[in-house]
């Protein structure tokens, strides 16, 4: 209560002054936040007003080995205090740029070699378009632009992200968005041969996909899909692009999402989970053969750049964070405690009767929200945005979605959680369904 004129105050502010990303804004305008977060703890959040919440999001699916972490902080003030900043355009570099690289290079799956950093998943899925429609140049085949994406995809916000992002608003909040960006239905490989022979082979420079669907509701892909979409793409020549945002650095139980599918990549975007939000980096892989391109045919110069590509700071911050993942095997965690949560949320569906299907892969899960269990028939108006409000209430931070007529819950907690805390997820998530229903 002490605080409470702070938050007052705090909260004003926020109306007037902080433009949120991705908001209702006039929600935000009428209410003010819901939490002012001042510190966190493992899967715990705690706000200004002493409340403590379960981070089932891991805040944006990125906080994988959980808040708090002191060795994080310190690698981060002993590399800011040493070097903060330096270029990496030309040939200058830095040392753990070329450490975190190396290692990227090692853990990845394939023939993954090089990498190009960017500050985050955007940046780095607008640099694996532009870096594939480079390489196709360097082929000789400047026809080959168009970009390929699934219906149901979030790849990001900036224009070429969100032109290939095949959620619907994301789109449609702009009025103009990059050519050569084509949607495909999200769970047929058939359409996506289809669609390269209707557009022309020789005009597609790659097809982009999630191993697992995050924002658009957490969907995981059918059994072969992977397969057959890679056979496709080897086939028409079309690169494959994997955009392991929230599926790398061991979100679904293995250290890359594709690895489930027995597939492998020529690029691959990742951002999120190598920091585990602890300092801001993503980053683009190439495979052997493209790097190759680029070192022995480029004859210009590579003009794609950001200011902080290969920040020093985030990347001694990732190098140390990765240790950490693998020294506390947090991604064999994922893939145990990833079937507690699954197993967790079907005792959700037994217990709750507006429960439909759930779904789940490593520590990401989905519970469906239905009007009717055996017809599966939805509510008019979705039901899962009041759960997440009621969840907040009772101590558990989770996601509704609601694009394309979906109502659905998402989960996506720390790979450190413990059973103990996924228990208590699980209690506070039916709880709040049966306070709704
Ligand atoms: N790609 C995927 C799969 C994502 O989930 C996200 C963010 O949620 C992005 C790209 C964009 O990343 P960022 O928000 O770091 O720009």
């Amino acid at each position: 209560e002490e605080n409470s004129s702070l938050v007052d105050e705090l909260s004003a502010w926020d109306k007037k002054h902080f433009l949120h990303p991705t908001s209702p804004i006039q929600q935000q305008q009428d209410l003010g936040p819901a939490f002012i977060f001042t510190e966190g703890k493992g899967v715990y959040l705690h706000d200004l007003l002493g409340k403590k919440v379960i981070d089932g999001m891991s805040s944006l699916w990125n906080v994988n080995i959980g808040h708090g972490r002191e060795e994080l902080g310190l690698i981060a003030s002993d590399q800011m205090t040493k070097l903060a900043f330096t270029s990496n355009f030309a040939t200058f570099s830095n040392e753990p740029a070329i450490r975190l690289a190396k290692k990227l290079s090692d853990i990845s799956p394939g023939n993954l070699q090089a990498t190009f950093f960017t500050s985050g998943g955007s940046e780095a899925n607008d640099t694996a378009y532009k870096l594939a429609r480079h390489y196709w140049m360097l082929k000789g085949q400047n026809n080959r632009k168009k970009i390929i994406s699934r219906t149901k995809s979030y790849h990001g916000v900036a224009i070429g992200s969100t032109s290939a992002t095949g959620l619907k608003p994301f789109r449609d909040f702009t009025n103009s968005l990059a050519p050569d960006f084509l949607h495909v239905d999200n769970f047929s490989s058939q359409a996506l041969r289809d669609l390269i022979e209707k557009e022309g082979p020789e005009t597609i420079a790659a097809f982009i996909a999630e191993p697992v669907q995050g924002a658009g509701g957490v969907h995981i892909a059918p059994e072969n899909y992977f397969k057959e979409v890679k056979e496709i793409c080897e086939e028409y020549g079309v690169l494959f692009i994997t955009d392991e945002v929230i599926t790398g650095f061991g979100r679904t139980g293995k250290y890359f999402g594709i690895e489930h599918y027995g597939v492998t990549p020529d690029l691959m975007c990742f951002a999120k989970g190598v920091t585990s939000g602890y300092a801001q980096l993503g980053g683009v892989m190439l495979s052997s053969d493209i790097y190759q391109a680029f070192t022995e045919m480029s004859k210009g110069t590579l003009l794609h750049g950001y200011t902080y590509s290969g920040h020093p700071v985030a990347c001694a911050v990732a190098l140390k964070n990765i240790e950490i993942i693998e020294s506390e095997h947090l991604i064999a965690n994922a893939n145990q405690l990833g079937n507690e949560l699954l197993k967790g949320l079907q005792n959700v569906q037994n217990k709750c009767g507006i429960v439909g299907e759930v779904r789940g892969l490593g520590l990401m899960g989905a519970v469906e929200i239905v009007k009717n269990k055996s017809s599966q028939e939805r509510y008019t108006n979705p039901v899962a945005p009041l759960i997440v409000s009621a969840a907040a209430k009772n101590g558990l931070i989770c996601r509704s979605v609601v694009f394309d007529g979906q109502d659905t819950l998402v989960f996506a907690p720390p790979l450190s959680i413990n059973k103990e805390e996924l228990y208590s997820l699980v209690q506070i998530l039916t709880e709040s369904i049966l306070s709704i229903e």
